[in-house]
Order: structure tokens, then C-alpha cells, then sequence
């Protein structure tokens, strides 16, 4: 197959500077938590992209000198010649599918806690540091350090050059960089030149751009990734005021403007929170006031708006995080005309979450990302059949939908069955909940591929007992058949049944899903789950009219969407819905038409009216029949069952993307003999030094 031609713009190439980009899609910047701690493992990811079609391959954040340590986050840095050959061997793998390497130079400023260099924080003026609200004060930088950092920046634009890097990026967005906090008034007071005035306070970004332009702009492109507005209104930067003005007063300086909104909250907003494309209203005029290309992001998942934005003389190049993690193979994919096998990222920010967790990314739609090089998976590719065989999967969620999809990749016969009408599992049920009909993708990408393979029956409404298991004279089961929400009110804080946990008028998640309702108006939620669902269930009661309270016993609500960068938002939603928050509150007995909470900050308990309570809590495997195949296996004189696995959430009820990155293992461990025992991947190992001689 061969590219439709409506997508031909996407493929041409463009000028950037003195280099050029092979196409229009642009990998931005994007944290994975790997970088320096884990550099093959990031090596490799990078190389998938570039190999998927990718034009442009950037690193993400790349700290240069020691002043501007990262630590704890694992991104890249550059402070010495030792770090050439990591960031080296990134551009040999980028450079050897003919894209760009492109490399962000950046210095986090007055919140970067130097955890590790030890080194005095420097802003444009001394403050108390944000960053986990540490009790880390940084220094105003006068202008000995102010000449240091521009020195430091020169000479890293010209090591990333002899690296071999393409495009060196300066950085001022995100509310995240020194430039970007000289930018801002609320954080800039300054009275020397560096303050006051907005070409004041934009000099030190124009410095740095042009330094580096001097330096190395004659071999590499040196662009800016800028965000025109930090949406808070006239505290920040607004794109139709000075966000306007700075990208104007700097119009022709860069080779290309990649542009944004800050802070990372609001750039990487999540499909419950922002449609794709959204940014663009923010970014618009920037094509109309330079005359050099122009990038920008917004999860672009389809190649129709992606061409769209081009068209309307929005952006020149598709700028992609999100959506190249979720598919590496997406430019290639378009290219080859087979749009239907594009894996839509689905916006949940799953690999954001584990990235400030500061653990290797992980993608709900791509299991095999992060896992390149330590697992050797290919995001498109699974290793043949060793052998003949038939593998049963009970259960169509996402690790029994994975399961099928990638044992089927490998030739296997596979019968997948499922108790419902619908496939999906939990992604169906949830992709109904306000907000997240994006879920569906994880569904509908398997089910797609899915269909194209002779070799995987599906079974619906077909519900199997232990007995029609074994029928089935598989040669592999898998049993995939989820999990329950718990209606005791068992989870984090409470480890024994909530009294008055088993009325009537307690309900659950599944309940909900299910189609029943409260039958009073008063609703209370206890949260002890802290991620999304306690929140949706909330916002969609709430809009069917109930009154709904949200307890939960942590001092925030939703407490893990602070990884998901969701928090703010989530929280504002709820606000908005009517929804009653109540933090430090602990769930201490049910009675009829009432709650006892115990409010751990006035220390006492207090009432609330609920005609009915809604546990998330926690999750219980749904493993009975696991047991049960299992001991008719054990008690059989002959079968040819070779293996019996769980997968997903029948293993240990977690994320989606656990399911689905289980049900993958599954598939690229058929067949294998492993030891659980053993390490289930190659590791980074730290070159130690030489003991000195004779010291002790
Ligand atoms: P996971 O996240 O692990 O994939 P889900 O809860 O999303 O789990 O999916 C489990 C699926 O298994 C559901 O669609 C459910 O209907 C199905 N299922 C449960 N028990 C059986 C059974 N005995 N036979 C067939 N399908 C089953
Ligand atoms: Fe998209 Fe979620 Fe994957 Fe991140 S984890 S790339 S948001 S699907």
C-alpha cells in the first residue's frame, strides 16, 4: 500500500536553518524517566522512533551544566565529556533512519533543587523553590552568573553540535527554565536590565539565542520552544499580549519556533481535559508574525489534523510527544496508507505519571515502550511461533484483548472468549464515564487488528465455566477475567469492613457501570482508590443531579493525578460539578441516611446525610475460575494443557496499562521456559572505577 496523497504535505520536506527535516513529523522533547540513569534503555527508544518515520528525534530535557542538576528526574545532562557518548550514540541511532537528532538545552533554574550537585539554586531573584516545597532557597544571579550561565549555554550548543546533534533547542516554556522565570513577572522584580520591561525581561532568552547562533548556527539549526501564554490570565504571559510581543521582538532569530502553552500541566493536558489540537487557538498568530517555520503540539493522533493544521497555516511541522510513544510507527504507518493500524494515544498521561514517579515511562496503548532495548520488544513486531499450538484467552479486557492481538502477531491458533456481548472489558465499561470515551482506543486498535487475522476466533457472550476451559483441548490458557470492586470499603486506610458496609445502600464502581443509581439524593464517595474513578463517578452523579459529596482520608484529592499532571484540573471539575470535597476525612461506619467520617484535622468525627455511599476503594482479582482450572489440572491423570497463566487485572487489579503491558508479556514469554527467578531483562550497568593503589 502506498500513502494517500491528501497526506502528501506531511511527507515534504523542510528547511530549518542550515538543516533539513525530512518530514513533518517532529518528536518533541519529552521526559521518559530513563535519560542518563538508564541510557541504552533510552537509546533504544529514541532509535524506534526515528525508525517509525519520525524526522526530527529530540532528547528531552538536557541539563548542561552543574548548577542546573535535574536530580531526582532522570533526564539527560551534559556537563562533561563523559556524557558525549551516551548523547552520541543517540545520534548515531537517529541519524541512521535519516532523521534529525535534535537536543534540549535547559537549566530548571529557581526550582532546581541540585539534589545532586549540592550547588546554590539561581533565579532572577532569591525565593523559596517550589520543586516538593523543599526547604531550598535559590539566589538571585547577578551578573557574574548570569554571564556564567550564557558561557555555560554557548559552550553546550557547541559540544551538542560536536556531539552530532542537528537542532540545538532553547528553552524557555513550561514556567520550567531560567529564561522563561526571567520572562515572568511574578517572578522577575529585577532593576538592572534584566528587569522591568518586557524587552527587559525577554533579553537574557534573546542572548541565549543568539549566542548560540553565533556559536554554531552555520552547521546546526538553533531553535526556541516558547510558550505564548501560561493560561492564568494577566498574571502570566497571555498569547494575545506579551506572549504576542516576545515571539514578535524576537520574530527572525530562530530557525524555528516550536511553540506552546506552559506550564507542563496545561501543555500536556489530558483527552479528559482538552481535545486534540487544542492548543492551537494559542498559537495561531505566531505564523503570521515570523517568517520561519512554526511547530506546535496538541496530541495529534490523526493524520487529518494533522494536515488540517498545516493547511490553515497553523504550524509547519506536527509536533508529538504523547502520540509518538503510544506509536512509534505513526509516520511510517501514514505512509504506507495503513491508517487503521495507527495506535491512538489515548491522552490518559500514564507515561507522564511514571516519568515523575521518576521510573521509566510506560504507555497504555504501547507496551512495549521503555522496553526497546532492556526486553528487545519491537512496538510492531513479535518473534514467530516456536511451535504449533493453541492458546484460549478467557476474557477480552485489555490484557485478554493484548493477549490475542500479539500471540495471533505470532501464528499461534488462538479462541478468545468473552462472557459479554461487547469486547473490551473494563475499557468499554469505563469509556461510557464522562470524559473518557478516549478509552475505547485501546479496545478498538486490538479488536482492529485483530480482525485482520484468520488465525484468532472470537467467542461473545460466551461465558466460560472451568469444565468448557478444559473442553476447548487448548494448548495454552490464559485466564483474563478482571477484577471486582470491593464494596467493604477495604483499601489503603481501612484494612477490616467499614461497619454498615454491607446495607443496601452501599454501591460500587461496577454498580454504577452497570446502570444502578442511588435511590436517595445525598451521595457520599469515599476515596481510597486516589486516582481517576472516585472523581468521575463523582462528576457524573453529580450532573444526573445528585448531590454528591467526595471523602477521602489523604489532605488532596485524587492524590495520583498530581502525576498524571491532572490534579488542578480534576479538582477544578469538581468544584464546578457542585461536588463537595472532603479531604483528611476517614469513612468510620454506614448507617441508614448517614456517614461517621473522621476528620483528622478537627481530630473528631463528623456527620454527613447519605442516602447512599459509593465505595472506591480498592479492586479484588476475579481468579475463581483460575483456581478452578487449576485444581481440575492438578487432579487430571492426562491433559494436554501445557501452561495456565492470569494476566491483567485477575493477576493483581491495577492500571490499564498494566493489563495491557501483562497481556503482551504474556504473548512474547509463550513458549519460553522462565524462570521467575532469573532477571527479566538486561540491565544498565555503572562503570565503577579503579581503586586507587595503596590507599586505606
Ligand atoms: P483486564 O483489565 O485484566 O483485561 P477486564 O475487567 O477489563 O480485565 O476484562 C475482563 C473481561 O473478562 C470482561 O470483559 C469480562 O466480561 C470477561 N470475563 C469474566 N469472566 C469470564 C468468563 N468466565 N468467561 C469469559 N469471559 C469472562
Ligand atoms: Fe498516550 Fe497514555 Fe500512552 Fe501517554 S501513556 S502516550 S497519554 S496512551
Amino acid at each position: 500500500m502506498t500513502r494517500d496523497p491528501r497526506y502528501d504535505i506531511l511527507f515534504e520536506p523542510l528547511k530549518i536553518g542550515p538543516k533539513t527535516a525530512p518530514n513533518r513529523f517532529y518528536q518533541v522533547p519529552h521526559c521518559n524517566g530513563m535519560g542518563r540513569v538508564y541510557p541504552n534503555a533510552m537509546v533504544g527508544m529514541r532509535g524506534m522512533k526515528a525508525q517509525g518515520g519520525w524526522g526530527i528525534v529530540c532528547t528531552e530535557q538536557c541539563d548542561f551544566y552543574a548548577s542546573g542538576d535535574a536530580s531526582p528526574y532522570a533526564e539527560t545532562n551534559m556537563w562533561d565529556k563523559g556524557d558525549e557518548v551516551y548523547l552520541g550514540r543517540m545520534c548515531e541511532e537517529v541519524h541512521k533512519y535519516g532523521s534529525l537528532a535534535g537536543i534540549e538545552l535547559v537549566h530548571n533554574g529557581h526550582d532546581t533543587p541540585n539534589l545532586y550537585s549540592r550547588e546554590v539554586p539561581i533565579g532572577p531573584m532569591h525565593r523559596p523553590m517550589n520543586w516538593s516545597m523543599a526547604p531550598i532557597q535559590a539566589r538571585a544571579m547577578d551578573k557574574q552568573d548570569i554571564r556564567d550561565y550564557r558561557r555555560a549555554h554557548r559552550q553546550a550548543a557547541i559540544r551538542a553540535r560536536d556531539i552530532g546533534f542537528d537542532l540545538v533547542i532553547v528553552y524557555a516554556g513550561h514556567d520550567g527554565t531560567v529564561p522563561s522565570h526571567f520572562l515572568a513577572k511574578r517572578h522577575n522584580q529585577r532593576t538592572d536590565e534584566y528587569g522591568g520591561s518586557l524587552e527587559n525581561r525577554l533579553r537574557l532568552f534573546r542572548e541565549l539565542l543568539e549566542e548560540a547562533k553565533d556559536a554554531v548556527g552555520h552547521d546546526v539549526a538553533v531553535t526556541a520552544r516558547f510558550a505564548v501564554d501560561e493560561m492564568m490570565g494577566p498574571d502570566g504571559l497571555e498569547w494575545h499580549a506579551e506572549g504576542r510581543e516576545a515571539v514578535e521582538m524576537l520574530a527572525e532569530i530562530p530557525d524555528l519556533w516550536d511553540v506552546n502553552v506552559a506550564d507542563w500541566d496545561n501543555d500536556s493536558k489530558t483527552s479528559r481535559f482538552a481535545p486534540e489540537g487544542y492548543q492551537e487557538e494559542y498559537v495561531a498568530f505566531v505564523k503570521q508574525v515570523t517568517t520561519k517555520p512554526v511547530s506546535t503540539v496538541g496530541r495529534y493522533t490523526s493524520p487529518d489534523a494533522m494536515i488540517s493544521a498545516i493547511k490553515r497555516g497553523i504550524v509547519d511541522l506536527i509536533g508529538a510527544a504523547r502520540p509518538s510513544i503510544a506509536d512509534p510507527f505513526l509516520p511510517n504507518k501514514v505512509e504506507e496508507g495503513r491508517l487503521e493500524d495507527i495506535r491512538e494515544c489515548i491522552g490518559c498521561n500514564v507515561c507522564v505519571g511514571w516519568t515523575q514517579m521518576t521510573a521509566p515511562a510506560r504507555c497504555t496503548q504501547n507496551p512495549t515502550f521503555s522496553e526497546e532495548w532492556r526486553k528487545d520488544w519491537h512496538p510492531e513486531s513479535l518473534p514467530p511461533a516456536e511451535a504449533d499450538g493453541h492458546v484460549l484467552i478467557v476474557g477480552s479486557g485489555p490484557s485478554g484483548l493484548e493477549a490475542a492481538r500479539a500471540v495471533g502477531l505470532r501464528g499461534y491458533q488462538v479462541t478468545l472468549a468473552e462472557a459479554e456481548d461487547e469486547l473490551g472489558g473494563r475499557v468499554t465499561r469505563e469509556s461510557k464515564l464522562p470524559g473518557l470515551s478516549a478509552w475505547a482506543r485501546v479496545r478498538d486498535y486490538r479488536v482492529g487488528q485483530i480482525q485482520k487475522m484468520t488465525n484468532v476466533e472470537i467467542y461473545r457472550a460466551s461465558r466460560l465455566s472451568a469444565e468448557q476451559v478444559l473442553e476447548l483441548g487448548a494448548d495454552h490458557i490464559a485466564i483474563a477475567t478482571g477484577a471486582t470492586w470491593r464494596r467493604d470499603g477495604y483499601g489503603r486506610n481501612l484494612t477490616s469492613p467499614v461497619p454498615g458496609s454491607d446495607a443496601g445502600h452501599v454501591l460500587t464502581p461496577d454498580d454504577i457501570l452497570n446502570g444502578s443509581r442511588p435511590s436517595g439524593k445525598n451521595v457520599l464517595i469515599f476515596d481510597d482508590d486516589h486516582y481517576y474513578m472516585a472523581s468521575v463517578m463523582a462528576e457524573l452523579l453529580a450532573s444526573e443531579g445528585y448531590e454528591v459529596s467526595l471523602a477521602t482520608p489523604m489532605p488532596t484529592i485524587a492524590t495520583f493525578m498530581t502525576h498524571t499532571l491532572e490534579h488542578g484540573a480534576n479538582q477544578d471539575r469538581l468544584l464546578e460539578s457542585g461536588v463537595a470535597l472532603l479531604p483528611n476525612a476517614a469513612l468510620e461506619a454506614i448507617e441508614s441516611g448517614k456517614a461517621r467520617l473522621f476528620d483528622d484535622i478537627l481530630g473528631r468525627t463528623v456527620e454527613r446525610d447519605a442516602d447512599a455511599v459509593l465505595m472506591v476503594t480498592s479492586r479484588t482479582p476475579n481468579d475463581g475460575l483460575y483456581h478452578e482450572v487449576q485444581q481440575a489440572l492438578e487432579a487430571a491423570s492426562d491433559t494436554s494443557v501445557q501452561t495456565l497463566s492470569r494476566i491483567g487485572d485477575c493477576q493483581a487489579p491495577g492500571i490499564i496499562a498494566t493489563s495491557v503491558y501483562e497481556g503482551h508479556r504474556f504473548a512474547r514469554d509463550l513458549g519460553k521456559t522462565v524462570d521467575p527467578v532469573d532477571v527479566p531483562f538486561r540491565r544498565e550497568r555503572i562503570a565503577i572505577e579503579q581503586a586507587a593503589g595503596g590507599a586505606g
